[in-house]
């Protein structure tokens, strides 16, 4: 399996990092995609990358949380000095995010459609964070029709019509994660109407362990209690979740 979504870089994991990652191995997590946040977050990233080159692949972006008047042009100068250097798979990630605060809802989507832009010049696929904010993220897509655009929309969260309207967008995939495993989560009603083949498995890990975990911190190893929650939606075996989810993610995030 690949983990398409994971910041196991952060020092939540200093201190086990390599035990972290050897579970994962155990569970047949054979790699993981590091999802870059803003300009704090890319030297700690790029170590852990180092350490474990044959784990680790990373997407360079700025994160709509880290959008603010005064540093967003600091902040898009950082991300493509990176991305010049070729060694990310994807940018990411960006969006909108308008759930905690729409004070810079502006620079939010100017620097969101900067980076769609980068993804077009180098042919790179995006990894989409959208919170409250379909209409404006879909907007911005709108601008780009015919720009063959592609990638996924991690930690999915839309009901079923924008589900729909993602995959419209061309070759765009769902990221589904531990929120699928929750309780009173609308996911598995929606999944219902969505291949397996629109699907890549992510943990955004630390954030939203999967159940029985909820409330600890996520690792990239807890993707086996989302693939059995997939496989149980889907009525097949976790093995041809695990086997049509990593061709997914191949296809999308590692075919250049
Ligand atoms: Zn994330």
């Amino acid at each position: 399996m690949i983990d398409t979504h994971s910041h196991i870089y952060q020092e939540e994991y200093d201190v086990d990092r390599a035990e972290v990652i050897a579970h994962a191995r155990n569970k047949h997590v054979s790699k993981v995609v590091l999802a870059n946040v803003d300009s704090t977050t890319i030297e700690p990233m790029k170590r852990t990358a180092n350490e474990y080159p044959d784990f680790c692949s990373m997407a360079m972006g700025v994160h709509p949380t880290s959008v603010t008047a005064d540093n967003y042009a600091d902040e898009l100068l950082a991300a493509r000095a990176e991305l010049a250097n070729g060694s990310y798979c994807a940018i990411g990630e960006i969006g909108v995010d308008l759930y905690w605060d729409k004070t810079y809802v502006k620079e939010q989507i100017n620097v969101f459609e900067t980076q769609l832009d980068w993804a077009v010049e180098l042919n790179l696929p995006v990894i989409i964070h959208t919170r409250k904010a379909f209409a404006e993220v879909f907007a911005s897509f709108a601008k780009f029709k015919g720009k063959s655009l592609r990638g996924v929309f991690h930690c999915f969260g839309g009901g079923i019509e924008e589900a729909r309207k993602v995959l419209s967008l061309g070759d765009f995939f769902l990221g589904i994660g531990g929120v699928v495993t929750y309780k009173n989560s609308s996911l598995p009603t929606i999944l219902e109407h969505i291949g397996l083949e629109h699907i890549l498995l992510e943990t955004d890990a630390p954030y939203l362990s999967p159940v029985p975990y909820r409330g600890k911190r996520n690792e990239p190893q807890f993707l086996e209690q989302i693939s059995e929650k997939l496989a149980e939606i889907y009525k097949v075996l976790p093995e041809k979740v695990d086997e049509e989810t990593t061709k997914n993610a191949q296809y999308l995030l590692f075919s250049i």
